[in-house]
């Protein structure tokens, strides 16, 4: 988000006090930051980007608290991304808190160099496969190594997984889609949801070419899980805006902002198109991050109906020869449509039938 994010304040039903610490990621993208304070523990969750300026946003939110970096008891990550986990690198010396992270993010957490040289050939190889040009290609590259300039890896103490996802009062549930090893974190009627559901935003999607257990179908998923999971709660704390109070509604809008996208690519896609001009019909002219992003979004669309049968590939000689793939539609805009709506909203049905 780039509105100015707020301090604020909680108490949980079990007595637990919630501060919400807002950090400038990175310029003009505020995230937030929870600091959890229940019997014994002093729980960080997330910790910013780590870049100069959200490092001392955190520190001054903990100060706020009266909380010393060397008093915390636990880090837990919601998710490896940049946004989210950069900051361990410059916290991990002023503490000696307990890191957990889902064991599918822990190569990013704790093996990053190594760990980004491997992703980066695979979104190299990603980016070659849409068609996008070569120098479009290179510019999007070099925003992705970016993220290896900000942060070393630091060792992770303890999976989610190794804890039987839960530790004394707080329990985690694996949310893959929006990244590999998302959880969401629950605490008494609280949950502390990450980046899966944002007020306003669709979460970043790439496809499962790139990283496994990422993508559209794994996302649907969880929005599913969490949705039941998250029943009792009454409130949801996410890594960029506002509080939400009505999870089903705001998941509801989430998947109506997916087709909204989806059917911009249905209606493309009646002419053979490479990922690449795909992504020029759904967003226009991007550069820069969000054109890293929104071909990233729009590789994981591309995948989900190729995988579901909806578009074929018209060039297959060609992709043969190390070509782009063009994708078109199986069936007309309606037919597809009508077919999407049934598999995106389709778990809904379902819960209703409960
Ligand atoms: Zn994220
Ligand atoms: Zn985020």
């Amino acid at each position: 988000m780039s509105q100015k994010a707020t301090f604020a304040m909680f108490e949980t039903m079990g007595g637990a006090r919630v501060r919400r610490i807002p950090v400038e990621a990175f310029p003009d993208f505020w995230a937030y930051v929870y600091l959890v304070q229940k019997e014994q523990y002093r729980v960080l969750i997330d910790t910013g980007s780590g870049t100069d300026t959200s490092h001392e946003n955190l520190l001054s939110g903990l100060k706020q608290a009266r909380i010393e970096p060397s008093g915390l008891t636990h880090i837990f990550l919601t998710h490896a991304h940049i946004d989210h986990f950069g900051g361990l690198a410059k916290l991990h010396p002023l503490t000696s808190a307990k890191i957990g992270c889902h064991e599918l993010d822990l190569q990013t957490v704790a093996h990053h160099e190594a760990h980004y040289a491997w992703v980066g050939r695979r979104i190299d190889s990603f980016l070659a496969q849409t068609g996008l040009a070569d120098e479009t290609r290179e510019q999007a590259l070099s925003i992705f190594r970016f993220s290896k300039a900000i942060y070393q890896s630091v060792p992770v103490d303890c999976t989610f997984e190794s804890l039987d996802m839960c530790h004394g009062p707080f329990e985690f549930l694996h949310l893959p889609g929006h990244c590999p090893g998302h959880v969401a974190i629950r605490l008494d009627d609280v949950v502390f949801c990450g980046d899966m559901v944002i007020q306003g935003v669709t979460p970043h999607l790439s496809p499962e070419w790139i990283h496994p257990y990422s993508g559209l179908d794994h996302y649907l998923d969880s929005l599913t899980q969490l949705e039941h999971w998250g029943k009792a709660a009454r409130c949801f704390f996410n890594g960029h805006n506002a509080v939400i109070t009505d999870l089903p509604a705001q998941i509801e809008a989430t998947k109506q902002n997916i087709l909204r996208r989806m059917s911009k690519a249905v209606d493309a896609l009646h002419n053979p198109l490479t990922i690449a001009e795909v992504c020029r019909a759904v967003y226009g002219e991007t550069g820069g991050y969000q054109q890293l992003l929104t071909i990233e979004k729009t590789g994981a669309y591309v995948e989900y109906l190729y995988e579901r049968g909806m578009i074929v590939i018209t060039n297959p000689g060609d992709v043969e020869q190390g070509q782009p793939a063009r994708y078109q539609r199986l069936w007309d805009q309606t037919q597809t449509i009508a077919e999407l709506e049934k598999k995106i909203l389709r778990y809904t049905y379902i819960q209703e039938g409960i």
